[in-house]
């Protein structure tokens, strides 16, 4: 088993990891730069390192001080937790060859996944759906574009194969776009990601957000652990994720379950991983494989029993899974909202002081979050301050729950967006469930 794990993030996500190390006997190392001293984590950790000043770029982001801190503090694994350097495939190799292991998937396979194309081309050998489109990069020849995106039909997307969190795409509805549409595109593109490869995909209209949780050892097994619902969504950011999804058959599951692992196993994944869908008309459209564990994780946990956070740390130090896929049978359901430092209305960053914080509880009510009375927010990083958790035994319950757990909770001297938060957990559409990706912002009247 591993002895001691850096945890190579901040926030809630470097807390979770924390209390999973804990569990089964793990010492911790805390890295942190000098604006999160203060962190809960960072007092928990057997041990910690300062690794640089605020600014990402020169502290989570930051490979050589996080190696160093590995080597000092004797650590033997590194978790990258999600966003900063988890889909890194560089910092992986790093890991690695620096004589640690990396918890998560291996760097190729990362590197496999992190580029769009590549993804595509390794899905559709696999047999997973994915939405029609170029085979590959779009063509360099202006009538040949025309050609296939008439072939594709209007309105198409163009895409940044090196693209993420939502940035690098454009929806092309006619002709006379498509061809400044591709090169602004590619300058974009070039400019946020040093690659200006782009393809193009027929753009769905109304699809909602389903993805798959996956976990897979080094020893070929796989298995999948359910769907969870993420449609609701502003600027392409989740800010409510459910399990499993409304309306998705047992037998769908199944089906789609069954065509994730086995993809799994084809490209020898390693760890905890989602396959992302967009789901229209019936049909699964693959768009991306997240080859790391997810801030809405939770929800599954809740619904099928599984420590996500354990499994990956067994499945690290080269144990074989223990979870058959007869195992998983998901009971109740669960929801997530993502609490953030930010104008419920207009959606500004609101870092600060908390000068008051109740947390709310009860029966299957979970609040991941490492914020406290006191805590200054601070205004460098992401606003998510935390995740509040609820599961039920089914969907109308967990919602009414959900609620509650939303009135109780007081966080005071910074805004969050816990009234929006109300305001969705009462919207009638989204009770009725199966609301698509646009919904929310055409609710906050942003489309
Ligand atoms: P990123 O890595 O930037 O998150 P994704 O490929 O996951 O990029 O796409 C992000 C979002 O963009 C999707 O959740 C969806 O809202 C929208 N999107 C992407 N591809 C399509 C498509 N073919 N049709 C409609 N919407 C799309």
């Amino acid at each position: 088993m591993l002895k001691k794990v850096l945890i190579a993030n901040r926030g809630e996500i470097a807390l979770r990891i924390l209390r999973a190390c804990r569990e089964l006997g793990i010492k911790t190392v805390a890295v942190h730069s000098t604006a999160d001293r203060d962190l809960k984590h960072v007092r928990l950790a057997d041990e910690s390192v300062c690794i640089g000043p605020p600014r990402s770029s020169d502290s989570y982001l930051n490979i050589p001080a996080i190696i160093s801190a590995a080597e000092v503090t004797g650590a033997d694994a590194i978790h990258p937790g999600y966003g900063f350097l988890s889909e890194n495939a560089d910092f992986a190799e790093r890991v690695e060859s620096s004589g640690f292991v990396f918890i998560g998937p291996r760097a190729e396979t990362i590197r496999l996944m992190g580029d769009k194309i590549s993804a595509k081309e390794a899905m559709q050998k696999a047999k997973v759906p994915c939405v029609p489109g170029s085979d590959g990069a779009v063509p360099e020849d202006a009538k040949e574009c025309m050609k296939m995106a008439k072939k594709i039909g209007y309105p198409v997307i163009i895409k940044a194969t090196g693209g993420g969190g939502g940035r690098g795409m454009r929806v092309v509805h006619q002709e006379e776009e498509l061809l400044r549409s591709i090169e602004m595109t590619r300058s974009e593109a070039k400019a946020a990601f040093g690659n200006d490869v782009v393809y193009m995909e027929k753009y769905l209209a109304k699809p909602r957000h389903i993805e798959f949780q996956v976990l897979a050892d080094e020893h070929g097994n796989a298995i999948h652990l359910c769907e969870r619902d993420c449609s609701m969504q502003r600027r392409h950011q989740k800010v409510v994720e459910e399990a499993p999804a409304p309306g998705i058959t047992e037998a769908l599951r199944n089906k789609m379950g069954a065509v994730v692992a086995e993809a799994c196993r084809k490209i020898k994944y390693r760890g905890a991983g989602t396959f992302e869908f967009l789901y229209e008309n019936g049909e699964f459209y693959f768009i991306e494989m997240n080859t790391r564990l997810q801030v809405e994780h939770p929800v599954t946990e809740l619904i099928t029993g599984v420590d996500l956070v354990k499994q990956q740390l067994l499945i690290a130090a080269g144990e074989v899974l223990q979870i058959r896929q007869e195992d998983i049978k998901p009971h109740g359901h669960a929801v997530e909202c993502r609490i953030n430092a930010e104008d419920p209305d207009t959606f500004a960053p609101s870092p600060g002081k908390i000068t008051r914080y109740h947390v709310p509880g009860g029966l299957g009510v979970r609040v991941d979050s490492h914020i406290y009375a006191d805590y200054i927010v601070p205004p460098y990083y992401d606003s998510m301050i935390g995740k509040l958790i609820v599961h039920g035994e089914d969907r109308l319950t967990a919602l009414n729950r959900m609620n509650g757990a939303l009135t109780e909770m007081v966080v005071e001297g910074i805004k969050t967006n816990i009234p929006l938060q109300r305001r969705i957990m009462s919207d009638t559409a989204f009770r009725e469930g199966g609301t698509d990706i646009h919904y929310l912002e055409k609710k906050l009247g942003l489309q």
